[in-house]
């Protein structure tokens, strides 16, 4: 079991289906902030909703993934509703950095020249420091006009 092998499932059977709904609800509302993930842990804040933050741990070691928060209901030690809340933030907003990019240079590599050129032109539009790259061009082709 890894972290990033982590699937819906495994929350529901981690903490149960009770504190996965409420989990979900928070993770919903965007309380979830600060996820810092590192190869075998995730540590985040979860700001309450009518109380403190909570700071919130999740890891996985040779029993599985587990999590302790320090709200009064973990106490320290238990799973709960922000463990369950951290997940759902993890599995579904994670961005797998390498398959994306492969995936993109996949995609990228499907469009025609047209197609790409109105995709870079688009991107000059919203970047300038990426549009003055296009005018470099421009200027060593010398075809500016
Ligand atoms: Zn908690």
């Amino acid at each position: 079991m890894k972290l990033k092998n982590v699937t819906e499932d495994d929350i529901y059977t981690l903490v149960g289906h009770t504190l996965a709904g409420r989990g979900y609800d928070d993770y919903e509302s965007g309380l979830v902030k600060n996820l810092k993930v590192s190869e075998t842990a995730i540590d985040a804040e979860m700001a309450g909703r009518s109380s403190p933050n909570y700071t919130v741990k999740v890891w996985y070691d040779d029993d599985g993934i587990d999590g302790n928060c320090t709200c009064s209901y973990s106490q320290g030690f238990d799973v709960c509703q922000h463990v369950a809340a951290v997940l759902f933030e993890w599995v579904y907003e994670r961005v797998d950095e390498g398959v994306v990019e492969s995936q993109i240079r996949q995609e990228l590599e499907r469009l025609s020249k047209s197609e790409l050129t109105d995709l870079l032109m688009e991107a000059g539009k919203d970047n300038p420091v990426f549009y003055r790259r296009l005018r470099a061009l421009v200027a060593k082709t010398g075809s500016e006009g």
